[in-house]
């Protein structure tokens, strides 16, 4: 079984991946860190993000990058938004996702384009989303959580221009696949969050109509 997870950033996606796989026993690939090792590669390496070249060559991250807490600072995000436009920097990556995807027994990816690019024929794609509001006042919480702090309006502004960039790319924006379930969770917590997505799954799972009788 695969399932998608794409959506905004601090949508709750993340975690409802990494609480999918746990429940059906998948492993779980967070795609957004191979763009965030990227990003940081690029600037390790003294290069450009905006730079189509230099973001390329920076895919050849080692993958001992990959367990880097820098990866998850806000500022490598920002930078991985950046890379992540230039079309040879998804190329790059496409097959590594693709290679995760099809491990026997299934995966569970999140990212922006799992639905729409990576596994098209994914068995459940999700869409997560909640407001701005919500998912500026999570992310505040977040930082507060790990010591570092940045007011409000400031990653408010900053999630509206991931957003924009992210949807507004050419390659690859972040777009609900027709066949994908919206899950709105601005009014519930991660719990809550989860508990729907595990149900959407279920049920998704269930209409197929090759399961076994
Ligand atoms: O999900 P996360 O916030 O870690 O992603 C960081 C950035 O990487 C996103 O804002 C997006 O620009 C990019 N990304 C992407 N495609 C993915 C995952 C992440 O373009 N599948």
């Amino acid at each position: 079984m695969i399932i998608a997870v794409d959506g905004p950033t601090a949508s709750g996606k993340g975690t409802i991946a990494r609480g999918l796989a746990r429940h059906f026993g998948l492993p779980h690939l967070d795609t957004g860190l191979l763009y965030r090792a990227v990003g940081r590669q690029v600037l390790l390496a003294g290069g450009n993000p905006d730079d189509p070249l230099d973001a390329v060559r920076a895919t050849d991250f080692p993958d001992s990058l990959l367990v880097d807490p820098v990866l998850r600072h806000e500022g490598t995000g920002a930078l991985a938004s950046r890379v992540s436009v230039h079309k040879g920097v998804r190329a790059a990556l496409l097959e590594r996702q693709r290679a995760f995807a099809a491990q026997p027994g299934g995966a569970v990816l999140d990212g922006r384009d799992i639905g729409t690019v990576i596994v098209p024929d994914a068995d459940v794609k999700l869409f997560v989303t909640a407001s701005v509001g919500a998912r500026a006042r999570r992310r505040h919480a977040e930082m507060l959580s790990r010591g570092s702090d940045a007011p409000l309006e400031a990653i408010r502004t900053d999630l509206i221009a991931r957003d924009a960039r992210d949807r507004n790319r050419a390659e690859a924006p972040l777009v609900e696949a027709a066949d994908a379930i919206v899950l709105d969770n601005s009014d519930l917590d991660a719990q809550q969050s989860l508990a729907e997505a595990i149900r959407i799954v279920e049920a998704a799972v269930a209409d197929r109509p090759d399961r076994p009788a």
